[in-house]
C-alpha cells in the first residue's frame, strides 16, 4: 500500500471542521485539520447565537468558537493555518496541495463551509468603507448613524435587530412582500420601532465620496426608483459554497455546493463533506456539527476498511 502522511485531512476549521476533529482525534485517528483564516468560520462573526442547544441564555459566536477549539485541541488535534489550494482524487491515495507542499491522505472531509452572496452593483469599491456582511464586526461603527441592511432570511433580520443596537434607523430592504426568517425573528423585527421595512425592493447601487453615502433601490413591482440616504449597507443575501480548491472530480449541486448520501459520503471513495459548503436543507452550526459527527464517522469506518 502507498504511504501516507494522514489518515485524515480535515479541509476548514467552522463548527464543522473542529467536530469533526474531535470526533477523529477521539478515534485516535491521525488527522490534520488545514485552516486558511483562522479556527471558527462563520461562527466567529456571529454576535449572538441563540439557536444552539444546550445554551439557554445565547452564546458569542468567539465564545462558542474558543469553546470548539478548545474541545477539539484537548483530544490533540493539530490544526494547521494553511489554504488547500487543490485536490488530487484520482487514485486511492487522496493528494491535499497546499502551496509549500503535497498532503498525502486516506481519506478527506471537505468542511471549507461559505461565504456571503455579493450583489454585484459595484459594492467591491465600497468594502470596509461603509459596506459590510458582519454587524458583530461592523455594527458599533454605525452609532447613531442610518443604515440599509438587505435580505429576508434569518441572517438578515437578525443580524438588523443586532445594528438597532447602534444604528439610529435600519432600512431593511427586501425584495418579496413578506420575511423567510422564522417567525419569532419576524416578530421581533416587525415590531422593532427602529427598522423600517423597504419591502418588494432591490438594491441597484451604492454611491459615495470616502465611503457609502446613498444607497439606490428599486421597488420590483412598480418600478419606482428609490434614493436612502445611509452610511452604511449591511448585505445579507445568501451564501456561497467555498469551493473553488475542489475542482471537478465531485459531483456538485448546480450553484456549486457538494453532493453528499447520508453517511455525508460524496461521489469519491474516502472523500467526505460536511456542513455549509454541503448540499443541504438548512445551513446552521447544528446541522454542521451533525453532519460532521457523521462524516467523521464514515470516514473513520472507510480508513479501517482500506488497512485491513
Ligand atoms: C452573520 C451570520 C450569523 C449567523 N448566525 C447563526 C446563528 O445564530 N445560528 C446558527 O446556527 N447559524 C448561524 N449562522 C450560520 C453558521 O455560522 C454556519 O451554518 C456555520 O458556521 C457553518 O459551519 P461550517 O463549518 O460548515 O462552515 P464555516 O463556518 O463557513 O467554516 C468554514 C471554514 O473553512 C475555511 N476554509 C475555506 N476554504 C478553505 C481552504 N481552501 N483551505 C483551508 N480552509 C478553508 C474557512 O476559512 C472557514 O474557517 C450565521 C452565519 C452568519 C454569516
Amino acid at each position: 500500500m502507498e504511504t501516507v502522511d494522514y489518515d485524515l485531512v480535515i479541509i476548514g476549521g467552522g463548527p464543522a471542521g473542529l467536530t469533526a476533529g474531535l470526533y477523529a482525534a477521539r478515534a485516535r485517528l491521525n488527522v490534520i485539520m488545514i485552516e486558511k483564516v483562522a479556527p471558527g468560520g462563520q461562527v466567529l462573526i456571529t454576535d449572538l447565537i441563540e439557536n444552539y442547544p444546550g445554551f439557554p441564555e445565547g452564546i458569542s459566536g468567539p465564545d462558542l468558537t474558543d469553546r470548539l477549539v478548545a474541545q477539539a485541541k484537548q483530544f490533540g488535534l493539530p490544526i494547521e493555518s494553511e489554504e488547500v489550494q487543490s485536490l488530487d482524487l484520482t487514485g486511492p491515495v487522496k493528494k491535499v496541495i497546499l502551496a509549500d507542499r503535497i498532503i498525502k491522505t486516506h481519506a478527506i472531509i471537505i468542511a471549507s463551509g461559505a461565504s456571503p452572496n455579493t450583489l454585484n452593483v459595484g459594492e467591491e469599491r465600497f468594502k470596509g468603507k461603509g459596506l459590510s456582511y458582519c454587524a458583530t464586526c461592523d455594527g458599533p461603527f454605525f452609532r447613531d448613524k442610518d443604515v440599509v441592511a438587505v435580505g429576508g432570511g434569518d441572517t438578515a433580520v437578525q443580524e438588523s435587530i443586532f445594528l438597532t443596537k447602534f444604528a439610529r434607523k435600519v432600512y431593511l430592504v427586501h425584495r418579496r412582500d413578506q420575511l423567510r426568517a422564522a417567525k419569532i425573528l419576524q416578530e421581533r423585527a416587525l415590531s422593532n420601532e427602529k427598522i423600517e421595512f423597504v419591502w418588494d425592493s432591490v438594491v441597484t447601487g451604492l454611491d459615495g465620496f470616502f465611503g457609502v453615502d446613498n444607497v439606490h433601490v428599486k421597488n420590483v413591482k412598480t418600478g419606482e426608483v428609490r434614493t436612502i440616504k445611509a452610511d452604511g449597507c449591511f448585505i445579507w443575501i445568501g451564501i456561497v459554497p467555498n469551493g473553488d480548491f475542489i475542482g471537478e472530480t465531485l459531483k456538485r449541486d448546480e450553484w456549486g455546493f457538494v453532493i453528499t448520501d447520508a453517511k455525508m459520503a460524496t461521489s469519491v471513495p474516502g472523500v467526505f463533506a460536511a456542513g455549509d459548503v454541503r448540499d443541504t436543507p438548512l445551513r446552521q452550526i447544528a446541522t454542521a456539527v451533525g453532519d460532521a459527527a457523521i462524516a467523521a464517522y464514515s470516514a473513520e469506518h472507510y480508513i479501517e476498511n482500506m488497512k485491513s
